[in-house]
């Protein structure tokens, strides 16, 4: 059941209960914490800890073996992938700034993932189509530039199995989804993409999760 306002899109969640039902399905990983934890000086807009678990179970849900991630900051929704894995997989996962791809190479590495994951520095429209030769792919993840979320979601439909996962956060843009700009219309194109390739939902993260499982 629901009452109209969570309906409506009222959480019930605070940050206590949100660290609470975190440490109950989240397992402690030092990995994963140490990815978490970034400098000051890096911004620290990764997944949360359920959203990164969520991750993790929908990439073992579709049987992942071979992953695309855009947009890999310091690793932490990285590592909850990977380790979603067989040992035989394999995640690439395309990071635009230099400097954060460092720290996500030594993030992974102290997760002893440095076999399983491949970090590709650049933008994700110059890189994803090096990418496609390793395909078709079983997920591919967005959490990078949202101005380039449509071209992104046209190259996962174009990339994935059928049955494939396409993923992608900040799904309500911030709350700016229904704006009038370039950048909402662009979101806005994102959904409709996915929506008209796959069977889908917005899961209503506290930033909206798509989840489409391409037909
Ligand atoms: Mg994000």
């Amino acid at each position: 059941m629901a009452d109209p306002d969570s309906r409506t899109g009222a959480s019930y969640a605070s940050p206590e209960i949100l660290d609470w039902v975190a440490s109950v399905h989240a397992p402690h990983d030092p990995a994963l914490a140490r990815a978490f934890a970034t400098p000051a000086d890096m911004p620290a807009i990764m997944v949360g800890p359920s959203e990164g678990r969520l991750l993790h179970l929908l990439a073992r849900l579709a049987g992942a073996r071979r992953v695309v991630e855009v947009g890999t900051l310091a690793g932490y929704s990285t590592i909850h992938l990977a380790r979603a894995l067989p040992p035989d997989g394999h995640l690439w996962t395309v990071e635009f700034e230099p400097r954060h791809a460092e720290l996500a190479r030594a993030n992974l590495a102290a997760a002893g993932l440095a076999e399983r994951v491949t970090v590709v520095v650049g933008a994700g429209t110059d890189a994803l189509p090096g990418l496609e030769p390793h395909g078709p792919f079983d997920a591919v993840f967005l959490d990078a530039d949202k101005a380039n979320y449509d071209r992104y979601a046209r190259w996962a439909i174009a990339n994935l199995r059928p049955g494939g996962l396409v993923l992608g956060d900040n799904a309500y843009l911030f709350g700016e989804l229904l704006d009038d700009d370039e950048r909402a219309r662009g979101m806005r194109a994102f959904h409709e993409i996915v929506a008209a390739a796959c069977d889908s939902v917005c899961i209503p993260t506290p930033d909206g999760l798509v989840l489409g499982i391409r037909r």
